[in-house]
């Protein structure tokens, strides 16, 4: 028997993944989808650049598609999507059975005590949208408990967390969506993206063990503040270090 690597192969396929991936990627019409107006800034650049599809982010797509059909089988996938609108903007909110439900995947290490900030606001811009008191979060951690030191292997880990909402909060949520996607209507009429909040940080560099894993595909053009250039995140990483060298050798100096 002869078994080698074959990058020819794993090429065509990923080829394969990313054409998906970007047939995928709804149509840009002209309202606005609820995922834009919680990256504004993103959104900006995709609408004038186009759509952007990277190596990174096919490995994003394929968990995130593949784990997500799953959960929908399994919840009944006769219900599994619901279109909402406000004037001006879309969203498809995930259900399962009777209930509003995002489901996410997270490579996350450690489960957080709460949810990540962007499902929440995901979450409660679409129970906003449908006038929903209450929804849930289910995340599915596939590398959970993993050790920095190899010493223990991840376990795949399923959480779910309830949103509640009351009636004040889902009218205060859809005046911020409006508010939002007439901010990003007035930037792209203006061309000016510094009309716009900046995305959520990770999605700018994905940084692991003070290396670069993966860029935003609009990171050099934005060019986002405090974010920009790369050196800015790297340098309180490497101040971390340093300071923990140090309490580290003050204490063995003493011992
Ligand atoms: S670089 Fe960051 S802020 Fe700019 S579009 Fe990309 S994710 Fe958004």
């Amino acid at each position: 028997m002869q078994i080698q690597r074959d990058e020819y192969f794993a090429d065509v396929v990923k080829q394969k993944l990313r054409a998906l991936q970007l047939a995928k990627r709804r149509e840009l019409g002209s309202d606005l989808h609820i995922s834009e107006l919680l990256n504004p800034r993103k959104a900006y650049w995709t609408r004038t650049l186009g759509e952007r599809v990277t190596d990174e982010s096919i490995g994003f797509f394929i968990t995130g598609e593949a784990f997500h059909k799953v959960v929908q089988d399994a919840m009944g996938i006769e219900f599994a999507e619901k279109k909402l609108t406000l004037p001006g903007i879309v969203g498809t909110a995930d259900i399962c059975g009777q209930f509003l439900c995002e489901i996410k995947t997270s490579r996350k290490w450690t489960i957080p005590e709460e949810p990540d900030p962007n499902y929440v606001n995901q979450v409660t811009a679409y129970q906003a949208m449908a006038d929903r008191p209450e929804a849930y979060i289910f995340v599915i951690y596939f590398t959970a408990g993993r050790k920095w030191d190899g010493t223990k292997p991840s376990t795949l880990e399923m959480v779910a967390w309830k949103v509640e909402l009351t009636d004040q909060e889902r009218i205060d949520i859809r005046q911020r969506l409006l508010d939002e996607a007439q901010r990003l209507n007035k930037a792209l009429a203006k061309k000016d993206p510094l009309l716009l909040q900046l995305c959520a940080d990770w999605m700018c560099v994905g940084i692991y063990k003070n290396e670069v894993q993966r860029t935003c595909p609009y990171y050099t053009t934005c060019q986002p503040e405090g974010r920009y250039p790369i050196e800015t995140l790297l340098k309180p990483i490497e101040e971390k270090k340093a300071k923990t060298k140090r309490v580290f050798d003050g204490l063995v100096s003493k011992s």
